[in-house]
């Protein structure tokens, strides 16, 4: 399919052939992509050809124009496959192309958002390091000023797609002022170095990366903006959007949890009947499938609210939190209702038991949220506020 092609399809027709791709493509080669380690790059390519990479950018950028609501449609449907395929552009779509959209100069968007929106440019977002996890701001990775550029050292680590991303939007701080900044920086420039990590517990084909900064020279044209110390700040644009994208990707999982799941309860009998007449397995389904819906639910609202009046940042860390942790719990309910064939042999459910535990954790922690949710709650309790959602 050509690129002309993709945009002048109608969202719903856009939205079909992304539910045929997954149906068909996706979910098909997961045992191909399990046994080789990594996602074909054929299916990268035509992830691209498809306009994925372009979702979330408006046309005069070179993506697809979609609002936040069909952006997140469009997640549940090809994050019912794999996790680690959404992982591929992720980083590009979200993180990374919402904080150069927001915040680039105009050079750096005319630069990046065309490529990243076409698939040619795979972004990385660096901010994780050793002592700067959940508390970003402890990160150490320095900035020093150096004629009319920058010298950069440190560590990152945990970067999804840092192995062979083409740019990173790297955060680091001023020696002299203290301050956060982001930049963009090539990750083939000298004195950056990539490692992969020897094991993964989840998302095991897309590893995250380890990157080393040794005196690495940039110049003022990657600061992004063309600000310096408003790194955080940017950085936030990126990581609310990805939230929301993270809590609509969980529903995509539970989504093809409980497909799983019911199959197996459907074909499998014990004591003369499907698995499925059993009470207390009826029980773990129908929850699942309540609390799915709940969730679902909650991540269309956010998004509508996104669309009408920017990103509500409580209610997406709300729907963050949630999801995510519903998705695990229908993970766990699916692995029970396969037995032996959860725990034993290629079944997807127990890959994607593993996979969805870690969406608990990046795009903040589920006690990040709910910390942040507490500390808002005299606000979000408040009559204007839950009368905005009722
Ligand atoms: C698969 C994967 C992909 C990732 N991709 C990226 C990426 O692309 N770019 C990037 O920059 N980072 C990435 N990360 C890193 C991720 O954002 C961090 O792992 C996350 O922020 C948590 O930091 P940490 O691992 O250092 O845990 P810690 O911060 O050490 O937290 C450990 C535990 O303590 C809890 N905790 C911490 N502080 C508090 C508090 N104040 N109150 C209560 N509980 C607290 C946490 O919730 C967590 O349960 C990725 C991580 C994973 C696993």
């Amino acid at each position: 399919m050509t690129a002309d092609a993709v945009r002048s399809l109608s969202f719903d027709d856009y939205l079909a052939t992304i539910t045929r791709f997954t149906d068909e493509e996706l979910i098909p080669a997961e045992p191909a992509m399990v046994a080789s380690g990594e996602v074909p790059p054929g299916l990268v390519a035509r992830m691209a050809e498809l306009g994925l990479f372009g979702i979330t950018l408006g046309r005069e950028h070179g993506g697809l124009g979609w609002s936040v609501e069909q952006q997140v449609r469009l997640t549940m449907e090809f994050t019912r496959a794999s996790v680690v395929y959404r992982s591929r552009f992720s980083t590009t779509i979200g993180l990374c192309s919402q904080a150069v959209a927001a915040h680039g100069t105009d050079p750096q968007k005319a630069d990046l958002l065309p490529a990243f929106a076409g698939g040619r440019t795979v972004a990385a977002f660096a901010l994780t390091e050793v002592s700067a996890g959940t508390d970003a701001t402890a990160l150490r990775t320095t900035a020093v000023r150096d004629g009319d550029g920058y010298v950069l050292n440190g560590t990152k680590r945990y970067i999804t797609n840092g192995h062979w991303a083409d740019v990173l939007l790297l955060f680091a701080r001023h020696e002299d002022s203290g301050a956060l900044s982001a930049f963009l920086v090539d990750r083939t420039a000298t004195g950056v170095t990539t490692r992969l990590p020897a094991q993964m517990n989840g998302h095991a084909e897309a590893p995250v990366a380890e990157i080393d900064l040794v005196d690495v020279r940039v110049g003022r044209d990657a600061l992004l903006g063309g600000v310096e110390g408003e790194g955080l700040r940017q950085a936030m644009r990126g990581i609310n959007h990805a939230r929301i994208h993270v809590a609509a990707t969980a529903v995509g999982q539970a989504t093809r949890l409980l497909q799983e799941a019911t199959a197996h309860a459907t074909d499998r009998e014990q004591f003369g009947r499907p698995l499925l007449d059993l009470g207390a397995l009826q029980s773990s389904l129908g929850r699942s499938y309540a609390e799915l819906e709940a969730g679902r639910a909650l991540v269309l609202d956010c998004a509508r609210e996104f669309d009408r009046s920017g990103p509500p940042r409580e209610r997406i860390s709300a729907a963050k939190l949630y999801c995510t942790e519903m998705a695990s719990e229908v993970a766990d309910r699916a692995v029970q209702v396969l037995g032996g064939a959860g725990i034993v042999g290629p079944h997807p459910v127990p890959r994607m038991w593993r996979d969805v535990r870690a969406l608990r954790i990046y795009e903040g922690a589920s006690q990040l949220h709910e910390r942040n949710l507490a500390r808002a709650l005299p606000a979000l309790l408040s009559p204007v506020e839950r009368n905005t959602h009722a």
